[in-house]
């Protein structure tokens, strides 16, 4: 593996896998230009040293070949503007105007493919497809950490095609170091704050981070499995009925490693999953029979701010309500808020997972906390301990 801070890009055309997977509205303008901008350093870096660009994606979910909605010619202008260089087009990835387009570019020189799942072969992760993407670089760079997880061909099996020519982007590099900082060396007190929909999907990272926070705080629409596990009443919340005996050994769990668990004590019931709904507050063990739960209640904002005050380490991955609505913002919002107040008080953050992420964006909050992860399912199994195919590619001899 090399590294690009090192590596002599000058003369050479690199491809570089990112992750232009940004949303357009009807019209095809970008609602969110994030992925584009964390995508810039990469680039400019090796157009500066001398090198020329050639650039792959994936955009939406194509079903069967080329899609206009999903063309990535889309994006052009935009990056074009951001990057301050007139981008040149492919309209396939692969075949005769990719290999003639990238044969002719100069260093300095950026080129954009069209979308890579208009071919099946990309997801597949198909050698021979992988293979004639190689074949139009000298070197490969992976920057798109939100496919890391997944063995495709431009995120994983491209990378055996340049045995002494790939390495990681900017993106990939920032993401690795924030995360292994905080896993391997994170500061104490360490607190993980747990929200979104189910439990189900979360087990295999609060295994993984209880031996090593000395906080986890559950929020969110899991908080009712562990309620009703414990036999508390909790209505039509949210609930996973084949995970009660879970949540309970992760409690158990948590005991036994001496880290402290909090649970909502209270919650914002509501009589319908709507804004318009009518709500009470009260015990979240004692929700009424047809209410549901939907955000943590007063009390239980005051107990998990103090724990997050105290904090000089945190981890926030998911809403503890339903942020999306007014009425169910309130604790997700004031969560928010007191991650950037500790961070400002020196603690160090990363929010990480695409519903916290939105919730941190939607507040404004996003350059007042340490870190902000762009990679939902990777960044999870990344923190679950497994090892991603697209870093692995890299890594590997
Ligand atoms: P996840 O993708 O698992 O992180 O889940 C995020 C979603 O969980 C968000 O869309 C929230 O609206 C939802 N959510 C949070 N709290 C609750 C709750 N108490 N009941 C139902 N859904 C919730």
């Amino acid at each position: 593996m090399q590294n690009i801070e090192d590596y002599n890009f000058k003369g050479k055309k690199a491809i570089i896998r990112v992750d232009f997977n940004v949303p357009l509205d009807g019209d095809f303008n970008i609602t969110d230009d994030t992925r584009i901008r964390a995508a810039l350093p990469t680039v400019k870096k090796i157009v500066k040293n001398g090198g020329s660009v050639i650039l792959m994606s994936h955009l939406g979910r194509p079903k069967d070949g080329h899609e206009d909605k999903f063309s990535l010619k889309h994006i052009l202008k935009h990056l074009s503007n951001s990057l301050n260089i007139d981008v040149q087009f492919a309209n396939d990835c692969i075949g005769e105007q990719a290999i003639e387009k990238s044969k002719s570019l100069k260093p300095g020189d950026v080129l954009l493919l069209e979308n890579l799942r208009f071919h099946k072969e990309e997801t597949k992760g198909d050698e021979g497809f992988a293979k004639k993407l190689a074949s139009l670089a000298d070197v490969y760079v992976n920057d798109a950490f939100g496919t890391a997880h997944r063995a495709h061909a431009s995120t994983t099996i491209i990378a055996k095609f340049f045995p002494n020519d790939k390495m990681f982007g900017y993106v990939i590099g920032n993401e690795l170091k924030n995360i292994d900082n905080m896993l391997q060396k994170a500061e104490k007190p360490f607190t993980a704050i747990m929200g979104g929909a189910k439990v189900s999907s979360k087990i295999d990272i609060i295994k993984h981070l209880l031996p090593k926070v000395d906080n986890l705080i559950i929020g969110g629409g899991m908080t009712y499995t562990f309620i009703k596990a414990q036999g508390g009443k909790i209505g039509n919340s949210l609930v996973e009925d084949d995970k009660l005996e879970m949540s309970l050994e992760i409690m158990e769990l948590a005991k036994k490693l001496g880290v402290k668990l909090y649970l909502a004590v209270d919650a914002v019931c509501a009589d319908d999953f709507s804004n318009d709904a009518n709500t009470y507050e009260g015990d979240v063990s004692k929700i009424k029979d047809n209410w549901m739960g939907l955000d943590i209640g007063s009390e239980t904002i005051k107990q998990f701010i103090e724990v997050i005050n105290n904090s000089k380490t945190i981890l926030w991955n998911g809403p503890v309500g339903v942020f999306e609505m007014e009425k169910f913002e309130k604790g997700t919002k004031t969560i928010a808020f007191a991650i950037a107040e500790a961070t400002k008080k020196g603690a160090f953050s990363l929010i990480g997972g695409g519903d916290s992420v939105a919730a941190i964006n939607k507040y404004g909050l996003a350059d007042k906390v340490s870190y902000v992860s762009t990679g939902g399912g990777a960044l999870l199994e990344y923190m679950e301990g497994k090892e991603l195919p697209g870093i692995k590619a890299i890594r590997a001899e």
